[in-house]
């Protein structure tokens, strides 16, 4: 068994842990915030160089006896994914969407910590660069976020698809595996790119979506950026009363991830309480969710999964109340009846306080099982053991 492991996440912060698996201790957790409107990948390697710094210097390790140690190196990113290595496709709501990166995480995060080690006047020996190289593992955010629900549902037959609305939407699954491992067995699905039928409002104000590729699909129509759309670039009543909120909330000189969760707060209401803004908002979002929710429910999983910054209570019930709808008897099974649906679509178990950390959190469960397991054992193509 390897010793040590590490985790990161890339949101619009960088996530890092690092776990030492010879003890007990809790990991060690840095996190760097992507300042917003520069080159994405260009931050995301200056940020993880200074996060492989910030650890080398928290350890007072020798960076060529950390980084031999490291057994998996598992990274969550949003965005699309290649060969469990590489980010072809930056996610939209990212305002340099435009450009297309290839960056290969397995040749940066070695060449970053070949870096270090060049500093301290020390050499990297091929073969052991070449198994930190191999040791990288990339997923996407919603496989990360669905590890980290598997960790903690702990079923005794794993089967439930893992909804992510958070700055959009995209889901990752877990399944049973043959050989009594779970597994995610679509390693990088794209369901939130699938086309929805606008909503009524949306229909009014003609608005159609922010996704570059398609309008309307999914994570469109509601990332966080299409609040922001709707209410620059309509007429609605409805939206211009989101308006002077936000005119409010940017007053008060909000930012980034903060501004997007006052206007949330604003536009669906906080956890478990109605939205100041009145029901508009909760009826538009779960509008949408509620179709991918019910087009994943046909594929019949045990459960549907709802988690990430949307996921509110008040989201997740009328969510439950629109998939029954849509169903309209047929199938005719419980998981879409009314009484039935409150057990089949559930909310995510993530503590309020590891709610943003869900990510990092699934990576490191995954960065676990991959330095633990047998050789072979984690090298099935499209398959992600995450139990
Ligand atoms: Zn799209």
């Amino acid at each position: 068994m390897e010793e040590a492991v590490i985790a990161v996440a890339i949101e619009d912060r960088v996530d890092f842990m690092y776990r030492d698996l010879s003890g007990l201790g809790k990991p060690t957790k840095f996190s760097l915030t992507i300042p917003e409107d520069t080159d994405y990948c260009a931050e995301i390697h200056r940020l993880i160089d200074e996060l492989f710094r910030k650890l080398v210097r928290s350890l007072a390790a020798s960076p060529v006896a950390l980084f031999n140690r490291i057994g998996s190196v598992v990274v969550s990113v949003p965005g699309v994914v290649k060969d469990h290595r590489s980010l072809l496709q930056i996610p939209l709501w990212n305002s340099t969407a435009a450009e297309t990166p290839y960056f290969d995480f397995a040749e940066e995060l070695c060449g970053i910590a070949q870096g270090l080690i060049k500093a301290e006047g020390k050499t990297w020996s091929a073969p052991d660069r070449a198994k930190f190289r191999g040791r990288v593992f990339v997923v996407n955010d919603a496989t990360a976020c669905a590890a980290f629900e598997d960790s903690r549902r702990k079923d005794e037959k794993p089967d439930f698809i893992y909804l992510k609305v958070h700055n959009g939407i995209n889901v990752g699954i877990v399944q049973d595996s043959y050989d009594g491992t779970a597994v995610s067995a679509k390693a990088h699905p794209e369901a939130g790119h699938g086309l929805a039928l606008l909503h009524k409002l949306d229909y009014e104000a003609g608005f159609k979506g922010v996704c570059p590729f398609h309008d309307r699909c999914y994570e469109g129509m509601i990332a966080a950026h299409s609040l922001y759309a709707r209410i620059v670039d309509t007429r609605s009543p409805v939206f211009n009363g989101w308006k002077r909120r936000l005119d409010e909330l940017q007053a008060q000189e909000l930012c980034g991830q903060a501004l997007d969760n006052a206007l949330l707060d604003y536009v669906l209401g906080e956890d478990g309480r109605p939205a100041a803004a009145g029901g508009d908002g909760v009826d538009l979002i779960s509008h949408y969710v509620s179709q991918l929710a019910y087009h994943m429910s046909l594929l019949a999983p045990k459960h549907i999964v709802i988690g990430g910054r949307m996921a509110r209570s008040q989201v997740i019930s009328a969510v439950r109340q629109k998939m029954v709808k849509f169903a309209n008897n047929y199938p005719q099974r419980d998981e879409l009846t009314s009484t039935g649906v409150t057990r089949h679509v559930v909310a995510g178990h993530a503590a309020k306080s590891e709610k943003d950390t869900i990510e990092v959190q699934g990576a490191l469960a995954i960065a676990v099982l991959r330095a633990k397991a047998k050789p072979g054992e984690t090298t099935r193509p499209n398959l992600v053991i995450v139990r």
